[in-house]
């Protein structure tokens, strides 16, 4: 049998830290390595898989538009495209759709946009305030965002125009601001950063500020959209609406694909020719989010996912009430974290894998838990006894 994790050293670059699963096929919360191993995925692609693994609704709708059309470029129109724009608009209460590919490109469009408007409404302003721990993406413009001493020195000089100040602190965003500021661009939940919420109306008082000095207010929703946090855009339960926000990772249930919104009189500065992307808006990509957004917005989803996280949280606080290497229990919908007393998230990830359960370990000192939205009850009660029977495993191992 072919040793695929050997393959993968001789023929990938070695930039990413993987656990060691090859996993060939997933259904729902379920998936399966070469082995024959069955797992509990409580990563879901990085909060990418939010109806879980080979969703039949977004099954079908990628097998029907490949036999209609792939991929057509944005020289011409495309049907899908114009639905999905209609929906996020209708749905978001933005005015207009750019599409893109991932992420980062999501981010690197924002802050073109922001830049563009700063050009011709600003006086030229161009600087973005940013957060420590904030992550955007890993391409120059995103990486130059992102608030993260280690991803960002070893490829300086980045982009300049970029203003860093602490999470969760609108005196700091106060401070930074200047008559080159043109945005501020935050995560409504920092995910990467390790799952941390801001303090009960940071995001409110970044739009007062942000309408106060004539700000755009860039929300990088990339994770948090698509009812991570158990509403369709994480920014509708902070009594808030963005300049501008940036879409990617659950849109099209595990296609690629990346978008902003933006309202009317920023988008309008986007002119023929100022941006673009091939893939943008492909056919197919556009049919997977229609039908992963047809699932999510369905009557009753929503209530659902916030129940199954109110379950998911109560059992996880039991967990933490029972064993003190756990030192709390944040985030909200499926977008969870443990916190650990000491740096043994590898440990407890490696732990719970042995068992069963995929997780992640988000920061040394804590473990996050991304299940798809349509995880089960049972399912929900199996992971959290596989999580406190590797928490047991690490706690008596001690400290290393
Ligand atoms: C993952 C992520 C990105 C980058 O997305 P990619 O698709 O990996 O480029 C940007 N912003 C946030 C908030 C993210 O979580």
């Amino acid at each position: 049998m072919t040793d695929w994790i050997a393959e993968e050293r001789r023929y990938l670059f070695q930039n990413y830290g993987r656990q060691p699963v090859v996993i060939e096929r997933g259904q729902g919360t379920r998936a399966w390595d070469t082995d024959g191993n069955e797992y509990l995925d409580f990563v879901g692609g990085i909060a990418v898989n939010v109806l879980g693994h080979s969703h039949p609704s977004v099954v079908r709708a990628i097998a029907e538009q490949a036999e209609r059309v792939i991929h057509t470029s944005n020289l011409f129109y495309s049907i899908p495209m114009i639905q999905l724009a209609r929906e996020l608009v209708q749905r978001s209460g933005l005015d207009r759709a750019f599409f893109c590919n991932s992420g980062a490109e999501a981010v690197e469009a924002a802050i073109k946009l922001a830049r563009r408007w700063g050009h011709d409404r600003r006086a030229g302003a161009f600087e973005i305030i940013t957060t420590v721990d904030g992550f955007h993406g890993r391409t120059m413009g995103s990486l130059s965002a992102t608030g993260t001493t280690r991803y960002r020195e070893p490829f300086e000089p980045l982009v300049p125009g970029f203003r860093i100040v602490p999470w969760s602190d609108l005196d700091a965003v106060r401070s930074a601001t200047s008559d080159r500021t043109v945005a501020v661009m935050v995560e409504p939940i920092q995910g990467e950063g390790g799952v941390n919420l801001p303090a009960p109306g940071y995001l409110a008082g970044l739009r007062a500020w942000c309408d106060e000095r004539g700000l755009l207010l860039i929300l990088d929703e990339v994770q948090t959209g698509i009812g991570r946090t158990g509403t369709l855009f994480a920014f509708e339960q902070e009594g808030v609406k963005p300049d501008i926000m940036a879409l990617a990772k659950g849109l099209a249930g595990g296609v690629p694909i990346g978008a902003i919104l933006a309202r009317e009189e920023v988008a309008a500065h986007f002119v023929k020719g100022d941006h673009g992307s091939t893939f943008g808006g492909n056919p197919l990509a556009a049919a997977a989010a229609l039908a992963t957004l047809r699932e999510v917005t369905a009557p009753g989803f929503l209530e659902r996912v916030n129940e199954a996280s109110r379950r998911l949280v109560e059992r996880l606080q039991a967990i933490e009430d029972r064993h003190g290497l756990v030192t709390g229990i944040r985030g909200r919908g499926m977008l969870l974290a443990m916190g650990l007393a000491r740096d043994c998230s590898a440990d407890v990830v490696d732990e719970a894998r042995r068992r069963g359960l995929l997780i992640n370990n988000v920061r040394p000192n804590a473990v996050r838990l991304m299940p798809p939205l349509t995880v089960t009850d049972d399912e929900i009660e199996r992971a959290c006894d596989i999580l406190e029977a590797a928490i047991v495993a690490v706690e008596s191992q001690g400290s290393k």
